[in-house]
């Protein structure tokens, strides 16, 4: 019998406007002392009046049209009511059977395969406050309570663990580069559930949720388990339950939240505080034309224009500031610096030194001009591939120029004929057994002599005409003792 999964996501994003939801309260919350941004909308006090954030409206729109969504011209706001000390009203501000933006997609590629994954909905909704549960009580901040948050609702479209991670990672960077959610999941800001189904093939299985998922890792490992978890049992001939899971994330397994009984019957009903939302048509044209150029379409042209293979054009777009600084760089290639090699240096050994320093690109010391100047000297045969790397890393470090600091290392490199036969010929004699090798016909010695060469020199001489020297000095040799 072969099983096949069914996956649907739905991610929960905060939105980065100044204010909440309703209220004319700071949204930004982060580092704010617990229950200062407070007001009587957000505490849900009796008389107090929402009224709907047009940002936030506008950064919905905007990601619905970034996902190809149509946009409702009418949409409305409802209630649904349910009791926990998360939420001061008794009921939440969402959007339930008229969502800001329905039926769109996203495009994900996993192992070189191309699949579309339809998305249902796109809505918008406020945030709860945040529980956190401490010994023998639960403290209650009230700051996240009426954030702005957005919900986008996938079709069940995806099959495996690797599609869903592609999913959920595409979707992160498109929120980055539209700006309008930070996709830090540490904090909270994007936060994802996933349901899973496994049956025969063509059978409808059961849905099982799994929340709280803190990061993609979580969610490729979680439906891993999840998946195999549902196998086993139909292999059995046993059933499975329809269940909302956790995931613990040190054992990596789900567990049992709630059982299907105890679900909630949410009441929905249109929000009487607030009028139904209309957007002009021509207001939405407005905000199309905002649309940056998005990865998908991006990966696409790099291929294209730079001929750069699938997987450089999928990390220098991942994230907009990269991509930004790859094409800044690329603008100034051109003699004997090419794409692929400014490229290879941003994502080996500048993508290390930030790391290792923790700054992100846009902050880093060495700009795309100051990159590309050093792989010039790279090119024209000024500095060596390894030299080159110390300067790099000095230039991070103190932000001068590659031609400054490679002269006050003494670490341009030596093409210069006479000096470095000399360096060969001392190599060669201080070296007679590989000499011995080289001429009794085992010629991959060569490689071990170049390497002498290049240690004599610190690693500033010129490899080609070390080659070249050494071959000529070896041959001299050969006449010489035959
Ligand atoms: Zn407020």
């Amino acid at each position: 019998m072969r099983y096949q999964a069914t996956i649907g996501i739905e991610v929960h994003a905060q939105l980065l406007t100044a204010s909440k939801m309703f209220c004319a309260c700071r949204a930004d919350y982060a580092a704010a002392p617990p229950n200062t941004l407070v007001c009587p909308v957000d505490l849900g006090l009796p008389g107090a009046l929402p009224v709907i954030n047009a940002q936030a409206v506008e950064d919905t729109v905007l990601t619905g049209l970034a996902l190809g969504c149509r946009i409702a011209e009418v949409s409305w706001f409802d209630r649904k009511n349910y009791a926990y000390p998360d939420l001061p009203k008794g009921y939440q501000i969402s959007q339930y059977d008229h969502p800001l933006c329905a039926g769109g997609s996203l495009e994900v590629e996993v192992q070189g395969a191309r699949r579309r994954i339809r998305i249902r909905r796109v809505h918008l909704e406020e945030d709860t406050a945040k529980l956190t549960h401490a010994e023998g009580c639960t403290l209650v901040d009230f700051n996240r309570a009426g954030v702005p948050l957005m919900e986008i609702v996938s079709e069940p479209d995806m099959h495996t663990p690797e599609e869903a991670y592609a999913y959920v990672t595409g979707l992160r960077s498109i929120l980055r580069y539209l700006g309008v959610n930070s996709g830090d999941m540490e904090k909270g800001a994007l936060r994802l559930e996933v349901n899973v189904s496994v049956a025969a093939e063509g059978e409808q299985g059961t849905k099982v949720e799994i929340k709280n998922l803190n990061s993609f890792r979580a969610v490729l490992r979680s439906l891993e388990y999840e998946i195999s978890r549902q196998t086993r049992l139909l292999q059995a001939g046993q059933r499975v339950a329809q269940v909302t899971m956790g995931w613990d994330e040190v054992r990596e397994v789900t567990f049992e939240q709630r059982s299907k009984e105890e679900a909630h019957d949410y009441r929905y009903f249109p929000e009487p505080d607030l009028p139904p939302l209309m957007l002009e048509p021509a207001w939405v044209e407005k905000v199309r034309a905002r649309l940056p150029e998005l990865p998908g379409a991006k990966a696409e042209r790099y291929r294209r224009e730079y001929g750069l293979s699938s997987y450089d054009a999928a990390v220098l777009t991942a994230e907009r500031p990269v991509a930004e600084y790859f094409e800044a760089a690329a603008a100034l290639t051109g003699d004997g610096v090419d794409a692929k090699m400014v490229v290879n240096w941003i994502t080996s050994e500048l993508f290390r030194l930030l790391r290792t320093a923790e700054r992100p690109i846009e902050e880093s010391p060495v700009t795309p001009a100051g990159l590309v100047e050093l792989l010039r000297m790279i090119a024209t045969g000024q500095l060596t591939a390894s030299s080159g790397k110390q300067v790099l890393a000095e230039m991070f470090e103190t932000g001068r120029p590659p031609a400054e600091i490679a002269e006050a290392r003494g670490l341009t490199q030596i093409s210069d004929r006479s000096r470095l036969q000399a360096v060969v010929e001392q190599v060669l004699d201080e070296n007679p057994q590989a000499v011995a090798d080289y001429l009794a016909g085992k010629e991959a010695i060569l490689r071990f002599l170049i390497g002498q060469v290049m240690r004599a020199t610190r690693g500033r001489a010129n490899p080609a005409m070390a080659q070249e020297l050494l071959l000529e000095a070896l041959a001299a040799r050969r006449a010489h003792s035959s």
